[in-house]
């Protein structure tokens, strides 16, 4: 039985609602998997949830879809928010791809002194993360963030954790345990924080500085290590605690 096809489109959407897909959307349907009238979908609008829709019309340039009912609510969303340097080409839509994979709830581009990408093309990155809610399951999407300074960060963290990811920290990683949401975690670029950034990183209240091992990883790397741990020991893994 093949997977019945799930896209994200705009909402919200309610039992009865008329759905009409043009672009892409239709070259995937009615091109790629070639639906006929009649055939399921299930459609998710990042609002209020997953719907079971039914194709009524497909046409060469239009797709017309009936929602028919709900099947799962959007999902409860850990308030973590990966704050990362962006960092050139393919590995920072990657970074964008397993941030939504791995549950992040929004994702902060942050510019440091060393973040050599000063420009974030927020709607490839949109399009990536929509890509991997399609495919993984989730009913929510990352929110993605207008990219920030790192003093502009820092200055606004309120009572969120900060899950500070430093290549020259010593702190165990399970320190992370400690940081339960509201949390972020925090990555640097290809170069890595200043000795400056890393102080005054450290002096955000109740920042927890982590490492992620004895090895110096790539910062994509080092995003998803970090997201995944602060998931394992204070996200997913901590429910039923
Ligand atoms: N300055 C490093 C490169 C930085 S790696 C060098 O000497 O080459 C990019 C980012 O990934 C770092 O700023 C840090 O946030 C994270 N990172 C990489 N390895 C890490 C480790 N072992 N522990 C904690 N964070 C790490």
């Amino acid at each position: 039985m093949r997977q019945v096809p799930r896209l994200f489109v705009a909402g919200p959407l309610a039992v009865g609602a008329a759905v009409s897909l043009e672009g892409g959307q239709v070259h995937y349907l009615g091109g790629v998997l070639r639906l006929r009238e009649g055939a399921p979908v299930w459609l998710c609008d990042d609002m209020t949830g997953e719907w079971d829709a039914r194709v009524a019309a497909v046409g060469r340039k239009r797709i017309e879809l009936v929602v028919e009912a709900l099947r799962r609510p959007r999902e409860a969303v850990a308030d973590l928010w990966l704050c990362a340097a962006p960092i050139k080409g393919a590995r920072w839509e990657w970074v964008a791809e397993k941030a939504c994979e791995l549950g992040v709830a929004r994702l902060v581009p942050v510019l440091t002194e060393r973040t050599v990408v000063r420009q974030v093309n927020a709607a490839r990155l949109r399009a990536h993360m929509i890509e991997a809610a399609e495919q993984c399951g989730r009913t929510a999407l990352p929110e993605l963030a207008d990219a920030v300074t790192l003093p502009e960060l820092l200055a606004g963290f309120g009572g969120r954790r900060l899950v500070f990811a430093d290549e020259d920290g010593r702190e165990a990683v399970r320190e992370m345990a400690a940081a339960a949401a509201p949390a972020a975690v925090l990555i640097g670029p290809e170069g890595g924080f200043s000795d400056g950034e890393r102080a005054a990183i450290r002096r955000v209240a109740g920042a927890v500085p982590v490492s992620l091992g004895p090895r110096i990883l790539r910062a994509d790397t080092a995003a998803v290590a970090a997201v995944a741990l602060w998931q394992a020991f204070a996200g997913d893994g901590a429910i039923g605690d």
